[in-house]
């Protein structure tokens, strides 16, 4: 499987080298050339994620070096808990729950996955630096994946002051080879940054810079897996295709259920749950596509205007119309993500963090229109990474689980940074 530029400006490459770059010399997102097409049938509906992950993967990874790999990465990697529980109040539903990873957030799956094929890449290589932008979650997660991990350093920018005190502990409390920076601007001057100092430094550049954002086709690949996994459990019991809700940023958790539809698996109609941040529902409601500056929302991992994985989705869809692909986007506000949380509790006692709540009031309005086929919504993060928020809608202290509780513990530190291309290009050949 070769891999190309969004862009059209690019030579195509193999996986290895397309995850090596992160962004592909031409400033565009790497994509595969063609989607393969699965028999899902051949997938048992007992296989756990790593066996499904082997499976989906397969075909993405023929003619590379990690291909007889693929077992063992996906093992060491994607061994995570991974409930589906019903939410029996809903009807037809159930929620997914992506949580129970070391950073207690969906990110952890695809980075751990990133991690492990990027260590066999560079196996005896000279040392790389992997730049993360991160609204909250990513940067921790990326952090745990690779930290300690010989030939690897982390440089971690965040938007100072717009991600929760527990994530901005989290993201500060590794250490040894993680570096982290907290930036004065927004989660989108952070992403900026990043792209425009993997372009500048290219892709032999002296720095050795990649990137483990959604914008890096490891960190996309590995999600589709518990999605296909999720149709194939699912479908057994109700006979039917699953319907999905996906909190949605920057678009690449949702992307990867809209790829594991492509490939062939059960799901119908996959929903983009945004906060207050409209580009995509916008997009999908006009038919233009309008970038802008994030807002801060409760939901601040999803604090995203210009989603960067909106340009993988239009490629994929560039013969179709977007717009009639069973994709749909609705706006969350913080108001009803508020009251998502306490309804959510009252009538059921789940805890829903402001990122789940956003998908779970999707799914209330879904039921309220008297729609009741099968959905699945994507839980994304635990509810105790943003207790500030959801502890007193409920009244109720939120259980941290074991590995937040240890990173917690930590001691923390970040050194400001301010929002100019330049100063990170000075940081990151100066460290
Ligand atoms: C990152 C994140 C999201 C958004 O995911 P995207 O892939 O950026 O759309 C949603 N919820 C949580 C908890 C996150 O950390």
């Amino acid at each position: 499987m070769r891999f190309i530029s969004t862009r059209g400006h690019a030579v195509a490459v193999g996986l290895t080298d397309a995850l090596s770059a992160g962004l592909a010399p031409d400033g565009g997102l790497y994509v595969p050339e063609s989607l393969p097409l699965l028999d899902p049938a051949a997938i048992g509906t007992d296989a756990d994620l790593p066996s499904v992950a082997a499976r989906v993967l397969k075909p993405f990874f023929n003619d590379t070096s990690l291909d007889s790999q693929l077992v063992s990465i996906a093992e060491a990697s994607l061994d995570l808990p991974l409930p589906i529980r019903p939410l029996t109040d809903r009807g037809a539903s159930w929620q997914i729950e992506l949580f129970h990873g070391p950073t207690a957030a969906f990110k952890d799956f695809a980075a751990r996955f990133l991690a492990e094929c990027m260590s066999r890449i560079e196996a005896g290589g000279s040392g790389r630096t992997i730049l993360v932008a991160t609204s909250g979650d990513t940067g921790a997660a990326v952090a745990a994946a690779f930290h300690r991990r010989s030939g690897f350093r982390v440089v971690i920018l965040y938007p100072d002051g717009r991600v929760s005190p527990m994530q901005a502990h989290q993201l500060g409390a590794f250490g040894d080879n993680v570096h982290t920076y907290r930036v004065q601007g927004n989660f989108d001057d952070c992403q900026r940054m990043v792209k425009q100092a993997l372009t500048a430094s290219g892709p032999s550049g002296r720095l050795d810079l990649t990137t483990a954002n959604s914008i890096s086709i490891g960190r996309l690949l590995p999600q589709i897996s518990y999605y296909a996994l999720a149709s194939l459990r699912i479908g057994r019991q109700t006979g039917r295709s699953l319907n999905v809700v996906v909190p949605t940023g920057n678009l690449g958790n949702a992307l990867a259920c809209i790829l594991a539809r492509e490939i062939g698996f059960p799901i119908d109609e996959v929903w983009l749950a945004t906060n207050a941040n409209r580009t995509l529902p916008d997009f999908f409601e006009r038919g233009s596509y309008q970038g802008r500056s994030g807002l801060e929302t409760l939901a601040n991992a999803m604090d995203v205007g210009d989603p960067s994985n909106f340009e993988r989705l239009a490629w994929l869809f560039r013969n179709r119309d977007l717009r009639r692909a069973g994709i749909y986007a609705e706006s969350i506000s913080d108001e009803a993500i508020r009251a998502c949380i306490q309804r959510e509790f009252r009538d059921s006692g789940r805890i829903a963090c402001p990122h789940t709540a956003c998908a779970l009031e999707v799914l209330h309005r879904i039921r309220d229109n008297g729609d009741d086929r099968p959905f699945l919504v994507a839980a994304t993060a635990h509810p105790a990474k943003f207790s500030e928020t959801v502890q007193p809608l409920i009244d109720q202290p939120i259980p941290m689980p074991e590995s937040l509780a240890a990173l917690m513990r930590r001691p923390s530190h970040a050194t400001p940074l301010p929002p100019e291309d330049a100063a990170l290009l000075k940081v990151i050949s100066r460290d």
